[in-house]
């Protein structure tokens, strides 16, 4: 996923950057730019990243605060609402109609782009019997998934022997997400984190009585419920 990505793809990654999971904030100092952590969220250069979000702050979408984080306009937020629902019911389309599977749909999903109208898209949704969740767990309605957000943490935050029900993917590396499609990393799987080795970068995690290692960066995008 080293290229291609859309609009889209960063306003996305952008909102997920404003309305952040767990404790994960923007710090102010030693942090990386916002630039660079969208060029590393989304694996592509600091140059595209930086362009794409002038690009944004020029469409009047996104504004600098006061460390230079992520902030929305308000007509970004709307713009970035919509966007999100619209990914994760044509997420839901590709899987639940066109048979993809859920590793498969977030990519395909991003090469249709904005190919359907607001009107088609809810359409789609009623016929899809208005899914609550993309098939990687993400709320299909904004409110909820922002108030969800306090319930979860990224399993890399947890402390070795907490338990915990996977309720979200991070899907903007498809590699990862493919990972944990194999791994049987999928939401509604309950998993305990057994070690952390910050050295090593290798999370041991318990599932359906197997253990298996996963790097920071997979353990920072699986969303959990501790129980
Ligand atoms: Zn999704």
């Amino acid at each position: 996923m080293a290229q291609g990505h859309s609009i889209e793809d960063y306003i996305e990654t952008i909102y997920f950057l404003a309305f952040p999971v767990g404790e994960y904030r923007p710090t102010t100092k030693g942090s990386p730019t916002l630039a660079v952590r969208v060029a590393d969220m989304l694996g592509v250069s600091r140059a595209s990243a930086g362009e794409m979000l002038k690009r944004l702050e020029n469409d009047g979408l996104v504004e600098r605060g006061e460390h230079r984080e992520a902030i929305l306009t308000p007509k970004g937020r709307e713009v970035a609402e919509r966007v999100v629902r619209r990914h994760r019911i044509i997420e839901r389309l590709l899987t639940d109609f066109m048979g993809y599977t859920a590793a498969e749909a977030h990519e395909q999903a991003d090469l249709l782009g904005d190919t359907f109208t607001d009107e088609m898209i809810e359409r789609i949704s009623a016929q899809l019997g208005n899914p609550e969740r993309c098939p990687h767990g993400w709320p299909v309605d904004t409110d909820v998934e922002q108030a969800e957000n306090r319930e979860l943490e990224p399993l890399a935050d947890l402390e070795p022997g907490t338990r915990a029900e996977i309720v979200r993917l991070a899907e903007h590396d498809g590699e990862i997400l493919h990972l944990y499609y194999d791994e049987g990393l999928v939401p509604g799987t309950r998993i305990e984190l057994r070690m952390v080795e910050r050295d090593s970068d290798r999370f041991t995690v318990r599932l359906n009585g197997d253990e298996r290692a996963l790097s920071e960066k997979a353990a920072a995008g699986l969303f959990v419920r501790p129980a």
